[in-house]
């Protein structure tokens, strides 16, 4: 079952596009079936849960931080983290840098930006994220490596509002990777697209989808 899922998806991810296995609520078996078809980056929205499973699993594997990501805990995934990319704001980055340099590290980051017309959602507005490369604060960060930008679109039927806030970041993507390439080499990430809509996220230059549900089946936790 899985594995039928995951083979039907891959023929729909193009080459140029990383897969995220999303794997939040399932269990280190679940994870080992998709890892045998070749999967190495995973995904995962909590730090208790990402702590938990990544001694248990094979050490290739290129675990991502996609959640919202407390300051206190930080310190946690900081030693083995392939990718956050839940950075949310520039207090978070601080912390970031400082466990960075603890652990002797550079850790590779993308800023998450608000897209969506909900509350909940966490990050930079577009405006703020370019004025941060703009005014070269990220040089302030010396053991972070800052590859890109991260959004999620509104949850919603209505094609034409995801397709507006993808188009959004898609642009303020190229803006900023256009203007700062040189202070900035690194920046060519755009992680945008779930199991919802990541067809229509591909379509605005998606390099990473984040997809749980149509490898995995539908989680019975909401989070
Ligand atoms: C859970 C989650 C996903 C994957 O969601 P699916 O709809 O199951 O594909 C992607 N990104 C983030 C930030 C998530 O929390």
């Amino acid at each position: 079952m899985i594995s039928e899922n995951l083979k039907s998806l891959l023929l729909e991810i193009p080459e140029n596009v990383t897969l995220i296995a999303v794997t939040k609520t399932h269990p280190v078996e679940t994870i080992l079936e998709v890892y045998k078809y070749g999967i190495r980056n995973f995904g995962e929205s909590r730090v208790q849960e990402l702590i938990s499973k990544q001694p248990l699993l094979p050490p290739d594997i290129r675990w991502n931080m996609i959640g919202h990501l407390q300051k206190n805990k930080v310190k946690y995934i900081a030693p083995f983290i392939h990718l956050i990319h839940s950075i949310d704001s520039e207090s978070l980055l601080e912390v970031v840098q400082k466990e960075a340099v603890k652990n002797n590290r550079i850790i590779s980051v993308l800023l998450q930006v608000y897209i969506a017309k909900e509350e909940e959602k966490f990050g930079f507005s577009p405006e703020e994220v370019y004025q941060f490369f703009k005014n070269y604060r990220h040089k302030k960060y010396n053991h972070i490596n800052f590859k890109g930008l991260m959004g999620m679109a509104t949850y919603t039927e209505d094609v034409n509002i995801i397709k507006s806030e993808f188009n959004l970041i898609s642009d303020l993507f190229q803006n900023i990777k256009t203007d700062f390439s040189n202070s900035c080499p690194d920046f060519k990430e755009l992680s945008i697209g779930m199991s919802s809509d990541y067809k229509y996220a591909i379509e605005y230059g998606s390099t990473m989808v984040r997809i749980g549900s149509l490898i995995f089946g539908e989680r019975y936790s909401t989070k």
